[in-house]
């Protein structure tokens, strides 16, 4: 069978199946083969590799990760798109395919069951409507996994990778650089999908740290204070912080605490970077054990 990356060979595919497009399933198939070709290379697939795939479609991603990996499984929403990927996966015998919502699988299990519990890799063009909600449920469920290769919005790529002070950096960025590091790897234009998205799209690529960059008592207080920070943007973080949800700590607190690290009180979340935020997450608990102690 003639690869989905020719577009042609697409095209006769859904009218074979009289398959009309979900937008609330942020259907957009790739028809780029230079493309797809970029996401195998920035992913880094060997025939060591299991790979797990978000949202297959009608297979244009799968067949080039079935070539290159020892193993896929295609984890796919849509019903109607089964029969489809049994006929254009039909010769690869190391792909299974599940239909599932990513959102409500066990992928901790999935991995135990597929790999012997050992890192996979994902890959995906994944669904824009549930982009981040994807992405942070692979890294805070400590799902093993050697990195997450994604086709995203630009925006969302750009944010991910954002550095303290420029205007994309956000709760996004740190979350994402406290769990992986991010490589940008192609811009993709709206012409390489059927149909065509609204807005440009790039691959990103984010290799889990084996240790994260920072070390905190508590993850959840200082991701407490980092959406508490960006909620409100333009407010000061002593503003911000004071009275937010899930933090209990009073202005003066969080000014002694940000002069003791040596930041000025005015400043605001986006100057801060991720070192920055875990020390003051350790400054503060330190603060608390202080208060309990005394
Ligand atoms: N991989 C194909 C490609 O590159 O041409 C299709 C990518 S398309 C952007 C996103 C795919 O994710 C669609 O097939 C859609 O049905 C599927 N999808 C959407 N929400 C999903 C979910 N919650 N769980 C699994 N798959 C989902």
């Amino acid at each position: 069978m003639e690869k989905l990356s020719n577009p042609q060979q697409t095209i006769a595919v859904i009218k074979k199946y009289g398959f009309d497009f979900k937008k609330q399933f942020g259907q957009n198939f790739l028809i780029d083969a230079h493309v797809l070709e970029k996401i195998i290379a920035a992913a880094e697939i060997t025939k060591e590799d299991y790979v797990v795939e978000i949202g297959p479609g009608i297979g244009t991603l799968t067949q080039y990760l079935a070539e290159a990996a020892r193993g896929v499984c295609a984890v796919e929403i849509d019903r109607r798109l089964i029969p489809v990927l049994e006929e254009t996966l039909q010769e690869y015998d190391n792909v299974t395919i599940v239909n599932q919502d990513i959102m409500k699988t066990d992928l901790c299990e999935l991995v135990r069951e597929k790999n012997g519990g050992r890192p996979i890799k994902v890959v995906a063009n994944l669904p824009y409507y549930i982009t981040t909600p994807i992405i942070m449920r692979l890294f805070e469920e400590k799902v093993p996994l050697d990195s997450v290769t994604v086709m995203v919005q630009k925006e969302v790529a750009d944010r991910m990778r954002a550095s303290a002070g420029s205007k994309e950096y956000g709760a996004l960025s740190l979350a994402v650089q406290y769990y992986a590091e991010p490589y940008y790897a192609a811009t993709v234009p709206v012409n390489c999908f059927i149909p065509r998205p609204g807005v440009n799209s790039a691959v990103i690529r984010l290799k889990r740290h084996e240790v994260p960059p920072v070390s905190v008592p508590d993850e959840k207080q200082m991701f407490d204070m980092i959406r508490a920070a960006f909620g409100q943007r333009r407010k000061t973080m002593v503003n911000a912080l004071s009275g937010a949800p899930g933090l209990h700590y009073s202005k003066e607190e969080l000014t002694q605490a940000l002069q003791q690290l040596g930041l000025d009180p005015r400043v605001r979340g986006e100057a801060l970077s991720l070192e920055e935020f875990a020390k003051l997450t350790v400054r503060l608990s330190e603060m608390d054990r202080k208060e309990t102690e005394g």
